[in-house]
């Protein structure tokens, strides 16, 4: 069996039912491809934190390191206004709390990094008010006595991890798009000015395979982009992270704000549930297959230092979470580029195959699906894409 369509999307992950929806939403014919379920992977598994404060992975390497990373912040602010509509355009009970979010700093040097920091991201546009350590702690009480300073933006907030990429992939359907889970794209190879794709469908003995022809394909494949590049003969470079969560139980209400630390890894946010999010960036143990290539089918291990470690830094910063057991601790895995910067833009060598991952895909899902949405549609997007495009990495292989 063989079909046509405008844009195959291949992942069901939060960028691709963000994109294929934008596609169907924009007059296009769209399949999406997903290997597993909808949501399975990173988009389902991470802190749901829309950050766009530059993050502590950023700043560890030094301020010139930040100041690169802060090249991205036009697709965080895109990602903010983006963010903010997604209810009302879809029509989904898209939970997004815009409670504003602290990067703490408990000693003068890191105080001093949150300043630098903060006029960097003012340069670029975004919101971002330096307080010391009373004047934080009258807006968010729960706040150790150890915060000498703290970089506040308004703009930052918290979605719901479980039913954003759902939502949007029933506002794709609603919209026109096909929608396929246990679908793998198993290759692509050029035909005439499109591509064409071959697809696995279902489970064990019952798979079936077809083909689809497309003029455009997306790739969302999040910790699989660098696999799809091959497919392509595409240098597509990530690196993939293993990171820890923990829940605690549900507790009344005192955690309003995202909380970020400008010297160690740290996120932590309350839901409306009750339950207190707590990572940042912990890692957890990657396995490798025998050939030692990381084994992303299976789940990563737990690291004891890192569930001790990030556990820890929560309470250093919001004392009253150690009266407030831990329910249940996972693992997931995301990417990042060499470079920090996203990967966003069309596949060098591949006509018609455009790319986003790398970094905060949760917060970023929405911009990196507009600029592909654009890509697809032959339309310049309105963000430069320049210090993001795949093309540099192509150079640097020559
Ligand atoms: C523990 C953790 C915490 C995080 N916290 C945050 C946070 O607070 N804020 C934030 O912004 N980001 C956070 N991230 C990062 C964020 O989760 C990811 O960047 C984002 O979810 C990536 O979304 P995606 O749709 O690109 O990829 P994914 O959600 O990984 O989806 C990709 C999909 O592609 C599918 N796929 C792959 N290959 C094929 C194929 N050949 N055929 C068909 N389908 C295929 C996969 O099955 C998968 O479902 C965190 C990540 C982790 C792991």
């Amino acid at each position: 069996m063989s079909s046509r369509v405008d844009a195959l999307v291949i992942g069901g992950g939060l960028l691709g039912c963000a994109t294929a929806w934008m596609i169907a939403r924009d007059g296009g014919t769209v399949m999406l491809a997903e290997r597993d379920q909808i949501n399975q992977h990173a988009s389902g598994q991470n802190a749901g934190s829309l950050h766009y404060q530059l993050e502590y992975r950023m700043m560890e390497h030094g301020i010139e390191a930040a100041r690169k990373a802060a090249e991205a912040m036009p697709l965080h602010l895109d990602a903010a206004r983006l963010w903010s509509r997604l209810a009302e355009e879809t029509g989904e009970a898209i939970d997004v709390r815009r409670t504003g979010g602290f990067m703490l700093a408990e000693t003068t040097a890191q105080a001093r990094l949150l300043e630098q920091k903060a006029e960097i991201e003012r340069a670029w546009g975004l919101d971002v008010q330096m307080l010391d350590g009373s004047e934080a702690r009258e807006i968010a009480p729960y706040l150790s006595e150890s915060i000498v300073a703290a970089a506040f933006c308004p703009l930052e907030g918290k979605a719901d991890t479980r039913t954003a990429a759902p939502a949007l992939a029933r506002a794709a359907i609603r919209a026109g798009a096909d929608i396929r889970s246990r679908c793998e794209v198993t290759s692509l190879r050029r035909d005439g000015s499109g591509w064409r794709a071959t697809l696995a469908e279902g489970v064990a003995e019952h798979r079936t395979t077809r083909e689809v022809h497309a003029k455009a394909v997306v790739i969302a494949a999040g910790v699989w982009t660098t696999a799809l590049g091959d497919m392509v003969d595409a240098v597509l470079p990530t690196i993939p992270l293993a990171l820890t969560m923990t829940a605690s139980v549900r507790t009344p209400s005192f955690i309003a704000h995202l909380v970020q630390h400008a010297g160690t890894r740290l996120s932590l946010k309350q839901v409306p549930d009750g339950n207190v999010l707590i990572g940042g960036g912990w890692a957890a143990r990657l396995l490798r297959a025998a050939d030692g290539q990381p084994d992303f089918a299976t789940r990563p291990e737990f690291m004891r230092e890192s569930l001790a470690g990030n556990i820890d830094a929560a309470i250093a910063v919001v004392p009253q979470l150690g009266r407030i057991p831990a329910l249940r601790s996972w693992v997931g895995t995301t990417t990042v580029t060499p470079d920090q910067l996203p990967l966003v833009g069309p596949v060098p060598g591949a006509p018609g195959v455009f790319v986003a991952t790398g970094g905060s895909a949760f917060t970023l899902g929405p911009s990196f699906a507009e600029v592909l949405t654009d890509l697809v549609a032959g339309r310049l997007p309105a963000t430069d894409l320049s210090s993001f495009r795949p093309q540099r990495y192509q150079e640097e292989h020559a």
